[in-house]
This record gives structure tokens, sequence and C-alpha cells, in this order.
């Protein structure tokens, strides 16, 4: 155990729903849920009214551990703090963006939770966390190799982040750069762990819109709308950029290998307006 958690402990996960689940597979998620005492509140509809209800449910559950998005940690954990209202819990794991240092800081007072960074992409899931030391993520070395490539226009002590899959024989990943960059960090660490070591994961930050009714939603929403309607896939989305220019008015720019269909723009749009008002 390196957060505290067990196997059969409850867990929660301030997490971004599936946006267009089919019937067959919400039950199957459900059952998933049910077995492994997991639960999910959907960190793409974070209202005032929805966390106090989140607030509500996880005191119920009272889990060993509470894992998401790390902006969204944030998020509630201020909530939290604004709002008078006691919520503990014994260890949080953030991912798939930075922690920052008041992001942790919010999260230990607000919530009297110690947070363990964790580090995975969509390809290659699991590849590194924090240990109780807190000094550098180890790399799961068993399942993975990570090396840190310096080139000569960046810093000195960063790099990129190459990585081999040891598990997937399927879709292979061999010294795959995934675009990440990462900080170097030397010697062994203190808790006696012997697997290797990454500093902090830079660059990778996530912002959330907040719509009209004052509804939160993470920015990850994006990335998981344009692979749910396969339109990243289908379209070949390169990047997106969406810009909140007011609570109700939003651009999205795409770099794609070719326009958009109307069926495709439409959908798109239903999509948005339902998660981000009118
Ligand atoms: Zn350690």
């Amino acid at each position: 155990s390196w957060c505290g958690w067990q196997p059969g402990d409850s867990i929660v996960r301030l997490w971004g729903k599936r946006i267009n689940e089919s019937r067959w597979s919400k039950m199957r998620t459900k059952m998933r849920q049910f077995l492994f005492k997991d639960s999910v509140f959907d960190s793409f509809k974070m209202s005032q009214e929805r966390m106090s209800q989140y607030a509500d449910r996880i005191n119920e559950i009272s889990p060993k551990v509470i894992r998401g998005y790390s902006h969204s940690l944030y998020l509630l954990a201020m909530y939290i703090r604004e709002s008078a209202r006691n919520l503990t819990i014994p260890a949080c794991s953030s991912t798939a963006e930075m922690l920052f240092p008041h992001y942790r800081e919010e999260i230990k007072s607000s919530l009297s939770a110690r947070c363990f960074d964790q580090y995975g992409c969509g390809e290659i899931r699991n590849i590194a966390a924090e240990c109780e030391v807190h000094d550098g993520l180890h790399v799961n070395d068993e399942h993975v190799i990570v090396e840190i490539v310096h080139k000569k226009e960046m810093a000195s002590d960063v790099g990129e982040l190459i990585v081999t899959d040891l598990d997937n024989y399927g879709m292979p990943f061999i010294r795959y750069k995934n675009g990440d960059i990462a900080k170097n960090i030397e010697g062994e660490c203190s808790c006696g762990r012997e697997l290797s070591r990454i500093g902090e994961i830079v660059g990778r930050i996530s912002s959330s819109f907040i719509t009209k009714t004052g509804t939160i939603v993470h920015g990850e929403f994006i990335t998981h709308l344009l692979n749910e309607l396969q339109i990243s896939q289908e379209a070949g989305i390169r990047e997106f950029q969406m810009i909140q220019n007011d609570y109700d008015k939003y651009h999205l720019n795409l770099v794609s290998k070719r326009e958009l269909s109307k069926s495709e723009i439409y959908h798109l749009t239903c999509s948005l307006k339902q998660y981000l008002g009118p």
C-alpha cells in the first residue's frame, strides 16, 4: 500500500463521467463500481449544489482515498473550506495534470488528506506514483521503462519523457514520446524503495469552465467529448483550443486533417450545450 488503500477498501473518484454512455455500458460500469467499492462523482458537473451532494455522499461512504483530476480535487477542497463543511479523507490521489503546491496545501487543510500524486497517460495507464516521502514519483518499473531525454533548448533539469510499455502486446509502445516533459531527480528515495524515480511533470495544466448557472466543468471534458463522439479519430484532430469569452460564449479552435461534417458539428454542439449551457 502506498497511500493507505488496500484491496477491498472503498474509493471515491472525482472523475469525468462518460458523456454518451449506452444503457448496457452504464450497467457494466455500475456493477464494476459496486464490486470494487468505487464511487464516481462527475467532475464535469461541479455546481455548488452538486458539490454539497458529493460531500454528503462522501461522508456516508467514508472512503480511504479520493482520486481525481488535481484541479477538481482542489475545487472540491476549496468548496469544503468556503462552505465551512466537514470532510475528512485519509488520502488523496491526484492525477492527469500538475499538482501545484497550493493545491496540495488546500487539499491537506480542507480535506485533511495527504496528497499522493500519480502520473499516467491515456495510452500507458500507470507510469509513476509518489510514495509517502513525496520526493518525486517512483516509476512502475515492472511495467514500463521511462527515459528522460534532455534537449538543448530545454532547461537543464528537464527532458522529454520516452516511455516503453512492457505489458501491451496488442499495440506496442516502444520508446514512445507522449509529449510530456519531466524533471530529473538524482539519488535514491529515503523510503527505501529501489524503483527508479522521475521528478514532477511540468506543463500539464487544465483549467475549468464556469457556466452561467455556476457549474464548474473540468477542461478534460472537451478531450472526452471529442473522443466519445469519435471526432478526434475520424477527423484527425491534432490540436484543439476552447476559449470561454463569457459565461455562455465559447470559441472552439480545431486543427484537423479534414473539415468536420455537418453531422459531427451538430452532435458536438448539442453535447456542448448540454454541459456548458445554451
Ligand atoms: Zn519513495
